[in-house]
């Protein structure tokens, strides 16, 4: 590559929400290293798959992509190409054995070394960052080459202190590390500044913030105070965490919005105790029953996994009923995938994956049914909606979402960041069809 040419990137991002804003802080450090975004693999001088391991599949994925790139190398010995995230921490240099072509393997501590990791991969051919558990973060946010507006995620803590049996997160990011609260504020000043007006607390457990001074709630307020914020959102929380000071201010502080995601993973007593998550079914509900009480058309989701070491169908029952009880606005339903280091392979014998597919496509039909008949009843109400920009199909169609979460599709008028208020027309499982009504505009 001649050096008078600017240098190109490509991010291919897998898994949560810690993973796209680790990927917008890529861009950011990128971009102040002089490079500038490819538009597909083909055109790019740098890759980085940021990668996820949280389930097996999401592994062979990144192995497969990587099999597939490795030709870009032939054509261009220049192109550096970098695993980074979870796979990344938990592979290590098992990476450069099973894909040798690889330049570059960097933990989700270590995006601070970036730029050192790149000028060490084209001297010597490859460069190694992972971090040990309680080494510190670097948080600084001053680089992050964010998404458009109107949403922004804000990082407050990194890693989980939480031992759950199946779970692979505390090995590959580490022990809990909270970010100082001013710092958080100094962001969301920064980001209401420049125009975001959502704005979304970012930890794995972030519910269990403090930083010595001040916790989630107490973030909550403040954030509140910050002129330009209309909408605060947190993610993601841990049942056993939701103390009563958070559920307090998710009921008294006006910005923060009113949809939880609060993860289940089981409705049955045995497996959330071999899961080792800390809690009841009947101590998670009586949460969601007083949320449900205090707070107007408040909406949750959660994660469930089926298909744990061990689940009876007795077990898998209850998870259905779970689903009946909260009645869910959406599920994020796994088969149980054993990872390396965990416990949970070890508590009883594995199910036949036959038996793990059939109860995952039982509880999504369930659920199909039961978001179905919510929205449909929200047929003739008016939401206000957050425009996001375009939807995913080319129908012309704005896409947004209310302050319960729901995505909501119309056809405006109205832009980008625009709050409006959206009769619901028509009704899917995943998604509202709304009309602006001719006098409201822009709230
Ligand atoms: N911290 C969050 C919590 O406590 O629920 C979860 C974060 S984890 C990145 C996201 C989801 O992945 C989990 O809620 C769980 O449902 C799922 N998950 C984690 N490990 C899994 C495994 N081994 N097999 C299947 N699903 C898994
Ligand atoms: Fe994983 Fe449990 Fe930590 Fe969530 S709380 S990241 S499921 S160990």
């Amino acid at each position: 590559m001649s050096d008078s040419r600017t240098r190109r990137y490509l991010i291919e991002t897998w898994g949560c929400q810690m993973n796209q804003h680790d990927s917008e802080k890529l861009a950011g450090i990128l971009t102040a290293l002089g490079y500038a975004p490819a538009s597909n693999a083909g055109e790019a001088d740098l890759i980085l798959l940021n990668t996820c391991s949280i389930r097996e599949k999401a592994e062979s994925k990144v192995f497969d992509r990587l099999g597939r790139l490795r030709r870009l190398k032939v054509d261009n010995p220049d192109l550096i190409l970098g695993v980074v995230g979870c796979v990344a921490q938990q592979a290590g240099e098992g990476i450069f054995r099973r894909a040798p072509y690889v330049d570059l393997v960097m933990g989700p501590r270590n995006l601070s070394q970036l730029g050192q990791l790149i000028d060490q991969a084209r001297r010597e051919g490859h460069s190694i960052g992972l971090a040990r558990d309680d080494d510190p973060i670097d948080f600084s946010s001053t680089t992050t080459g964010r998404a458009a507006g109107p949403k922004a995620f804000v990082t407050v803590m990194e890693g989980c202190n939480k031992a759950c049996t199946y779970c692979i997160v505390p090995f590959t990011r580490g022990r809990e590390i909270y970010r100082p609260h001013a710092e958080i504020l100094r962001e969301i000043r920064e980001l209401a500044a420049m125009g975001y007006i959502e704005i979304e607390l970012l930890g794995q457990n972030v519910n269990a913030y403090h930083d010595g001074a001040h916790d989630l709630a107490s973030l909550l307020h403040m954030s509140d105070r910050i002129p330009g914020v209309r909408r605060v959102r947190f993610t993601t929380s841990h049942p056993g965490h939701l103390k009563q000071g958070i559920m307090d201010a998710m009921r008294t502080v006006p910005t923060v919005c009113n949809h939880l995601h609060l993860p289940a993973q089981s409705g049955s007593d045995r497996v959330l105790a071999s899961m080792n998550r800390g809690y009841t079914r009947a101590r998670y509900l009586s949460k969601i029953d007083h949320l449900k009480k205090t707070i107007p058309n408040m909406a949750f989701s959660t994660d469930i996994i089926v298909g744990f070491p061990g689940e009876t169908e007795a077990d898998f029952d209850r998870s259905l009923t779970l689903l009946r009880d909260v009645e869910y606005d959406q599920v994020y339903a796994f088969t149980y995938s054993p990872r390396p280091g965990t416990v949970a392979p070890g508590l009883a014998s594995a199910l036949p994956e036959n038996v793990k597919q059939a109860r995952l496509q039982e509880l999504l039909a369930l659920q199909e049914s039961i978001q179905l008949r919510r929205n449909r009843d929200l047929v003739g109400r008016s939401f206000e909606v957050l425009i996001e920009g375009s939807g995913r199909l080319d129908n012309g169609l704005l896409k947004g979402r209310t302050r319960c979460n729901r995505i909501v599709h119309t056809l405006g008028p109205a832009h980008r960041g625009d709050l409006v208020e959206v009769r619901i027309t028509r009704a899917h499982a995943h998604s509202l069809i709304g009309e602006i009504p001719q006098s409201s505009g822009p709230a």
